[in-house]
Formats: C-alpha cells, sequence, structure tokens
C-alpha cells in the first residue's frame, strides 16, 4: 500500500526488490511455480510502517503431498542421486556466488518482510548464508565410512561403514532469521545427498521465495529444493507425521517444537530440534565492565532481542552490579531505534503487531512483579511495531521475566553473591541453549565452563556463529545441531557392512 510505497521510496530500495515485491507470490515445487490450490493466501504486512506488502499463497496439503512427491522422485533414483559429491558441490558454490550476486535484495526483502536492520540482514543473515553454503559444498566430497576391525568376534571378516543420506529432509523455520535459519539446514542436507521440503514462517516467507528462483537459476535439478509456503497448524503439522519424510528438522518455539518432535518420533522420524532460550549471562567482579557491557548489549539487543540464544538474564557480582548497571543503561540510552531500511538502524521494529504485545505484557508483568524498570518499556508511537530496549534491575529469580523467553528487547539483571550461586541461578531454567561469561581468569572461567547447561557458552562476548561450529541446545532447548561437521552426522545413516572371509 501507499505507506510501504513511501517507505521503500525514501530508502531508496532497488529496482529488483521492488520488482520482486510488485509479482504475485508463488511456491517452489518440483521446478514449477505454484498458488495454493483453493487459492487461499496470506496477507504480508511490513513492520516498519505497519503497511501491507504483498499476499503469499497458503498451502494445503495437497500441495506438500505434492511437494515430498518431488522430493522423493529426486532422492529415490532421480538426476540428484546420481550426481557425483564435486558435483553437488559446485551447485552449492553457484548457488552462493548467485546469493552474493543478489546480496542487496535478499538483504532488503528480509529487512522488508522480517523488519530487521538491513545493515545487519546484509552483513549477517545473507553473508552468513553464504558462508554456510560455501562451508558445507566443501564437504560434499570429504564424507567417507570407515574400515573396522571386529572387536571380539572370531573368524573373518571385511568389515567397513557406508555414509549415506537420510534421505527427505523436512525444514520448519521461524521468522527472525528467515533465510539465515532455512540455509542451516540446506546447505548441509544438499551437501550430504538429500532433498529437501521446507516451509518458511507464516510472517516471513518472501526471501525464502526470492532464494528458491536463485536455487533454480543455479540448476539444482527440479524436486531437490520445494518450498511451500503454509500454516504452521496445517502444513508444519502434516510435515512432521507425513510418510515421505525421513527426517524433520525444526526450529522455533519450545511448546511447538515439542508437539512437532512427539509427531515426528511416533512416525520414526529422525528429528532435530532448535528451541527456544533463556541465556544466562554470568559477569564476575574482575570482568572489564567497559567492554562487557558492550557486549552484553549487542547481545541482548540485537535484532530487536528476537534472538534466540540472547543473553537475556544477566547475574552480576555484587560487588561491581551497581557500576556495571550504569554503563549498560549509558549503552542502551545511544541505541539508535529506526526502520529496518535505516542504513543506521540497530533497534529495529519487533516482528509484528501480536509481537509487540507479547513483549509489551511481558515488561508489564515485571513492573508488577515489583522489578526496577532502569530505562525503555514503552512502544514508539506511530504503526511500527518498535518496543524501546529495557533493563530491569533488582528481579528475583521466580519473576515471569527472568524465567519465561520474551523475543524481544528486554534484559533482567540479578546481582549474586558467589560464583556457585550464579551457576546454580543460570541454570535454574527451562532452557539450555547459550551461556555466556565475563571474566579473564582463565582458571575460573574454564571451571565454570563445564557447569552451565548450554549448547554454546561465550567467553567475554555473545552471539558468535560461524558455519565450522555446532550450534544447538540442552534441556528446553532442544537436540541435534546445526552446523559444523555434528550437523553431518545427523544428516546421513551409518550403514554396517559385512564380507565374511574364508
Ligand atoms: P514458532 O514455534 O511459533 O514457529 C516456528 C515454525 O513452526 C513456523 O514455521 C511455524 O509456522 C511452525 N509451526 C507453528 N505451529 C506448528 C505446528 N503445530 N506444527 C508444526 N509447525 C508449526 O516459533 P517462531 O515464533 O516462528 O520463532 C520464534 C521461536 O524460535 C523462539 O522460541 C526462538 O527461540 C526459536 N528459535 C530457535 C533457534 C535455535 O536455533 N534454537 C533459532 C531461531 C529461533
Amino acid at each position: 500500500d501507499q505507506v510501504v510505497q513511501q517507505y521503500l521510496d525514501r530508502y531508496g530500495v532497488s529496482a529488483a526488490t521492488r520488482a520482486f515485491l510488485a509479482k504475485p507470490q508463488r511456491m517452489f515445487i518440483g521446478g514449477q511455480w505454484l498458488e495454493a490450490a483453493d487459492g487461499a493466501c496470506f496477507e504480508v504486512t511490513e513492520p516498519s510502517t505497519g503497511g501491507h506488502i504483498t499476499r503469499v499463497p497458503s498451502a494445503s496439503v495437497a500441495e506438500l503431498d505434492r511437494a515430498v512427491a518431488a522430493a522423493r522422485a529426486q532422492f529415490d533414483g532421480g538426476e540428484w542421486r546420481q550426481l557425483k559429491p564435486l558435483a553437488r558441490e559446485r551447485l552449492l558454490q553457484r548457488l552462493a556466488d548467485l546469493m552474493e550476486q543478489h546480496a542487496t535484495e535478499l538483504a532488503e526483502l528480509e529487512a522488508i518482510d522480517m523488519g530487521k536492520s538491513v545493515a545487519f540482514a546484509r552483513d549477517i543473515d545473507v553473508q552468513g548464508s553464504v558462508d554456510t553454503i560455501r562451508y558445507f559444498a566443501g564437504w560434499a566430497s570429504k564424507l567417507h565410512g570407515r574400515t573396522a576391525e571386529p572387536a571380539a568376534l572370531p573368524g573373518n571378516y571385511l568389515a567397513y561403514t557406508r555414509k549415506q543420506p537420510l534421505g527427505v529432509v523436512a525444514a520448519i523455520v521461524p521468522w527472525n532469521f528467515p533465510l539465515q535459519t532455512m540455509v542451516w539446514k540446506l546447505a548441509a542436507a544438499l551437501a550430504v545427498g538429500c532433498t529437501m521440503v521446507i516451509k518458511p514462517a507464516e510472517l516471513t516467507s518472501l526471501s525464502t521465495l526470492r532464494f528458491a528462483e536463485l536455487v533454480q537459476e543455479a540448476g539444482i535439478p527440479d524436486g531437490v529444493v520445494n518450498i511451500v509456503t503454509g500454516r504452521g497448524s496445517v502444513i508444519g503439522a502434516a510435515m512432521s507425521s507425513h510418510p515421505g519424510i525421513d527426517k524433520l528438522s525444526f526450529t522455533g518455539s519450545t511448546p511447538v517444537g515439542r508437539k512437532v518432535g512427539a509427531a515426528a518420533v511416533e512416525q520414526l522420524k529422525h528429528v532435530t530440534l532448535e528451541l527456544g532460550g533463556k541465556s544466562p549471562v554470568l559477569v564476575l567482579a574482575d570482568a572489564d565492565l567497559k567492554a562487557a557491557a558492550a557486549a552484553v548489549v549487542n547481545g541482548v539487543f540485537f535484532n530487536a532481542g528476537q534472538v534466540c540464544d540472547a543473553g537475556t538474564r544477566v547475574y552480576v557480582a555484587r560487588s561491581v552490579y551497581q557500576p556495571f548497571l550504569d554503563e549498560l543503561v549509558a549503552l542502551t540510552r545511544e541505541l539508535k531505534i529506526s526502520p529496518g531500511l535505516d542504513p543506521d538502524c540497530y533497534i529495529s521494529p519487533l516482528v509484528s503487531a501480536q509481537q509487540q504485545d507479547s513483549v509489551l505484557s511481558y515488561i508489564a508483568s515485571g513492573i508488577e512483579e515489583g522489578a526496577e524498570l532502569l530505562c525503555g518499556g514503552k512502544a514508539l508511537p506511530g504503526k511500527g511495531f518498535f518496543v524501546e530496549p529495557t533493563i530491569f534491575a533488582h528481579c528475583r529469580q521466580e519473576m515471569r521475566i527472568v524465567q519465561e523467553e520474551i523475543f524481544g528487547p528486554v534484559l533482567v539483571t540479578l546481582p549474586f553473591d558467589d560464583v556457585d550461586q550464579a551457576v546454580a541461578l543460570a541454570n535454574d531454567s527451562e532452557y539450555g541453549l547459550a551461556a555466556a561469561i565475563y571474566s579473564n581468569d582463565l582458571g575460573l572461567v574454564h571451571s565454570l565452563i563445564p557447569r552451565l547447561d548450554a549448547g554454546m557458552v561465550y567467553v567475554n562476548g555473545h552471539g558468535t556463529i560461524d558455519p565450522a561450529l555446532p550450534f544447538g541446545g540442552v534441556k528446553g532447548s532442544g537436540f541435534g545441531k546445526d552446523l559444523g561437521p555434528e550437523q553431518l552426522e545427523h544428516l546421513m545413516v551409518s550403514k554396517a557392512v559385512w564380507i565374511t572371509l574364508p
């Protein structure tokens, strides 16, 4: 609508992005561009203005069936299955090249659809996706089994293992990093030779649909990658129990992950669950407070706090609690709140009006439960879904704002008296995605790392991600890993082969 057009004009959005937004959106199934058979669509809203952007097909199970059939056909003996590893590698590298050529467009789409900062979208979401594809492309030709010596069995055998791709992988993706979380699942799966059916989140399908055009342009055979845009409750649910799908890789909230995981296990599918978090941060008395405050602010407010491993609970040694709060508040007051397309945007709007309401209601509950509001706490006036970066002091461990995932720009802080108490408070959570420690006491830091319930531990930093290192949590944050060689293991079967020798 008009408001969105003016917004795109104000920030000089590229002609390519405008052309993409102007055309009717279609799903990508078996190499064809399809509407939902019944013509159903979702409306897509731009978060900085609250204006209407476009419509995206809302699939029925019939389209999902078609996508699964296309992925199965390629896996069960199509052209894809015949390709040598170096051919898969070349296709993935070509896809990464195309993403680099269209990086501005992909970043603009991500900023317009999800609301995020366009600069972060380019440097992190798009560049991170390119790096992930290149990293896994290189693995395609380096996968192998091993010869094995039977340890106890009498007799002579030649025994070895073969690594084979699992089959059709279904990816269910959240809205906070739409392109990147999708690519995290796709790159490793294609590298090992699996095929895919991908469902983006209802709120953010656009970058994935543009990506599908690049998949086609790269020459990846039709049916290897299928994009089905649809509702979680319909298409996501059907994917979790679809008999044609061998593995489900889900990133999203813990309550949905629990349901999806149960349905998939019922069908004996392989499952990876990357779920929510409420990641603790320990600031020890010896930490460099200025440097720690800068990293903590970025670790919680990046992407307006809509980050699964955001460091949202900060436990500070009591002796430095007040000076550390002063640093945090001073830095937070300087963060620029502006529309996602503003090249200097730091705090972008939240993804939807519903998410904004949910975050504001958590802030209200913190105030009601007696936490002290140090800064922020309000929505910005206007139609965009902005919430000020918010810091609470003197929280209590049992408060909802300390226990529950808020998924917005809200930081809670508590003092601690000794490190054993700090570890106990950090681990007192349903979740176990990440944790951070700020200190220069090497021995102490190393002694704390094994004690924290977390899949990732950051020391003197937060949220560093690289394709070579595995990402994923423990406890209510799920199981299985994306990224790193660890992810490859979750996408292959090791077949044991026994040849009886004379
Ligand atoms: P969500 O659980 O609401 O949705 C995630 C996906 O699941 C969407 O594609 C949605 O359509 C689908 N879905 C919804 N209901 C479904 C159902 N009944 N069956 C099957 N699929 C269904 O999560 P969200 O709000 O999109 O994303 C935010 C959540 O994702 C947060 O909890 C965040 O911590 C988590 N997250 C985790 C990671 C990680 O790697 N651990 C990364 C990003 C986001």
